[in-house]
This record gives C-alpha cells, structure tokens and sequence, in this order.
C-alpha cells in the first residue's frame, strides 16, 4: 500500500484518551519511520499545545483550512519531532459548527482539503468530544475511525451511537468508511474493575479491540504541560512504552507504507 492513510479519532466523550492518543501515536508513528500530520479538530486546541504549538504562532488552522482556500500542505506546521507536523487549532473553531452550517457541502470541506495529501502521508485527526460537524468532516474524509475507550464501567456508554453514525456515513458519504479499531486507555492494572472491563469489552467488540491496553501513567498526563509528546518528555515510562507498541500494532493493521526509511 502506498496511499495516504486517514484516521479520524472519534469518542464524542470527552475524556476518553483522544487527544492523548492523537498525539502519542502520531509521535510514536513518527519516530518509526513514517510521515505524519496530525489536524487537530478541537477547538480546545489541544492538540496544538500538547505539541509545543503556542496559541500565538497557530497563524493558519484547521478553520482556514476548513473554511478557506487554504491547503493542507498551508496549514501544516512543523513540530519538534522529525516526520510529525500539526494543522493547529483555535477557539475560533468553537463557532464552526454554525457558521460551517451555512456553507454548500458543509459536511466534504475536510476531505476536499485531504484528498491533496502527498501520497504515503499518515493524516491523524484528533476529533471534539461530540458526533457534530466537525466529526462529521472527520469521518467523512477518513478511511477509518479509531475509538480510544477509558477503561471504566461506563467503557461502552455511548459507543452504539458512535457505531451507528459511522453506518450512517457508510451508507451515503463514503462507503469504504471501516472501524479501525477500539484502543483501551488509561487502564490500571492494580484496580480489578479495570481488568473486567477489559474483559467484557473484547468479549462484546472481540477483534476490534487492540491488544495493547494504554495504561493509567502520569507521565502522560504530565507531557502536555511540557508542550511534549510522552515520547519525548520521558522516553521510557510506561506511558511512552505502550505508545510504541500500539503504533507498531496500529500500522501492521492499518497497512501503512513507510515513506522514510
Ligand atoms: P479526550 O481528548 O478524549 O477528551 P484526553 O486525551 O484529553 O481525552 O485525556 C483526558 C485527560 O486524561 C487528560 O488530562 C490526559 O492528560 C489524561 N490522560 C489521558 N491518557 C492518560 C493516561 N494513559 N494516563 C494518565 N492520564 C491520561
Ligand atoms: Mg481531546
């Protein structure tokens, strides 16, 4: 496979591992080869930040690539680590979903921009925590959706919903639309509930479910701060580990084509 890979990382609840994931397995797939952008779709602009990208140097982003004639190639902006660049966001994006309502194809604006990614590119796209506009775009231009789910008792609340809209879009938008795959996150291994609902979750979703489990590690939560993938702010925590692993896992089942050798 030499084509571009577009995954949208969608849950719309909020504080699922997402983000985190967005920017930890772009890192991860960045440092192992392979060219990465990572469109942060939030207009909490997490992502941005979580990347060392300061609120006053995001000149243009995912709004005017959106919403302009921008593209993605404009929009794009390097970060500290080789491979990885980011189409940064700002709260301005809070009003897309009425202002973007208003225009003609309101819900193909990104995958207008996408469809000029350079070939053998890994587009990543960090989605809000609701199944509105902006995560319509998302998985409309994606070739599939990845679901970080929290390890917790309400792991699955939600997901039938989730499920069901990426149906929807298959039906009409864009047929070849696939679950990539559900990634456990912040799972503690001391905690006994976690390793029921892991159990239950992989009896429910089976293959769908990713063998890495990312683990509850404050390292990650802590990189953020720093403006630094986990990756980079403490290379051998466990944190760090298990977003190696599951980048492997994740490109071996994405097919990805390295582009860097
Ligand atoms: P979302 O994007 O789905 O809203 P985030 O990625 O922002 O979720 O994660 C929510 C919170 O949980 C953040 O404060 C983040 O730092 C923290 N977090 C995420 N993953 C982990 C982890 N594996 N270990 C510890 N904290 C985590
Ligand atoms: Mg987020």
């Amino acid at each position: 496979m030499s084509d571009t890979r577009i995954v949208a990382i969608a849950n719309q609840k909020g504080g699922v591992g997402k983000t985190t994931t967005a920017i930890n397995l772009g890192a991860a797939l960045a440092s192992q080869g392979y060219r990465t952008i990572l469109v942060d779709l939030d207009p909490q602009g997490n992502a941005s930040t979580g990347l060392g990208i300061e609120v006053d140097r995001r000149e243009r982003t995912v709004y005017d690539l959106l919403a302009g004639d921008e593209t993605l190639e404009d929009c794009a902006m390097e970060t500290e680590i080789a491979n990885l660049r980011v189409v940064p966001a700002t709260s301005d994006l809070a009003s897309a979903d009425v202002q973007l309502a208003q225009f003609e194809g309101r819900s193909i604006l990104l995958k207008r921009k996408l469809v000029e990614a350079e070939p053998e590119t890994i587009i990543l796209i960090d989605c809000p925590p609701a199944l509105g506009l902006l995560t319509l775009n998302a998985i409309i231009a994606a070739d599939s959706v990845l679901v970080p789910l929290q390890t917790e008792f309400y792991a699955l609340e939600g997901l039938s919903q989730l499920l069901a809209t990426v149906q929807q879009v298959r039906k009409n938008a864009n047929p070849d639309l696939r679950v990539n795959g559900i990634l456990l996150t912040m799972s503690d291994y001391r905690n006994n509930l976690s390793q029921h609902v892991e159990a239950d979750v992989r009896e429910q979703l089976g293959e769908l479910v990713y063998q890495t489990v990312i683990p509850r590690n404050v390292r990650v939560s802590e990189a953020p701060s720093f403006g630094q993938p986990v990756l980079v702010y403490d290379p051998s925590s466990k944190g760090s580990m298990s977003y190696l692993k599951f980048a492997e896992e994740f490109a071996a089942r994405t097919k990805l084509a390295r582009e860097v050798a």
